[in-house]
């Protein structure tokens, strides 16, 4: 079934993907379904889309097991903030986790991927604009934390952040993108719906789109 809002976003990623010189294939539309009920999320699904984002554990476990038994193909992503007591539901549920930003975190994820046989690959998310109030590691700690959740047995698909509220994003695109390549990284969580064209010509390759998919947030979450 047809669904206005995603074809319009699929052909944005088309048209930024067209202008850098990418393949819009390359650019994983992860739609980001916090505080969406289970019929709020269903279009999409019947239209043939299948990677979702949610951004607490809790709210996750109360929607995706149903909607993942129906549709087994269903990719989950883990885009917000991490608790270590979460990380055993976590690591059950969803299929990557983008916000990887502290030892402590590296250490519980690993636990428990190894308990239950369940490698999921990780972004780690950094704090770009060094703002206390984010979540992500410091900049300077790009490569320590690669390090050990490396020497822990996970896999590190990339880098994650979300720029500044207000502010012009791209120059802060281009320095999540210059730590990936630095650090010999390919993959880059970056981008959502005010800006994901911008992201994608930045060299993104999952971009994390909710308000342009679902509509207005009545609630707000962080
Ligand atoms: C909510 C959220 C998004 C999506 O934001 P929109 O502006 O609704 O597209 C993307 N990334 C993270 C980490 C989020 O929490």
């Amino acid at each position: 079934m047809a669904n206005p809002p995603l074809e319009d976003i699929r052909s944005k990623i088309e048209k930024a993907a067209r202008i850098a010189d990418r393949k819009p294939s390359d650019i994983a539309l992860i739609a980001v379904s916090k505080t969406r009920s289970i019929d709020e999320i269903r279009p999409l699904l019947e239209a043939g889309h299948r990677v979702f984002g949610e951004n607490r554990v809790q709210e996750a476990m109360e929607k995706w097991p149903v909607l993942k038994a129906e549709y087994p193909d269903i990719q989950l992503h883990m885009i917000g903030q991490l608790q270590s007591n979460k990380a055993g539901e976590a690591v059950a549920l969803f299929d990557y986790i983008h916000s990887l930003d502290r030892l402590s975190l590296v250490k519980a994820l690993a636990k428990e991927m190894g308990r239950q046989d369940r490698q999921i690959p990780c972004f780690l998310q950094v704090n770009i604009g060094e703002e206390s109030q984010k979540g992500g590691c410091d900049i300077k700690a790009v490569p320590e934390m690669l390090a050990q959740a490396r020497t822990a047995g996970i896999t590190v698909a990339g880098l994650m952040a979300v720029p500044p509220d207000n502010v012009n994003p791209v120059p802060y695109f281009a320095l999540l993108a210059k730590l990936a390549r630095d650090n010999g990284l390919d993959e880059l969580s970056m981008g959502m719906s005010g800006d994901f064209d911008k992201a994608i010509k930045l060299g993104a390759t999952h971009i994390r789109v909710g308000t342009a998919l679902f509509g207005p947030r009545d609630t707000p979450a962080a």
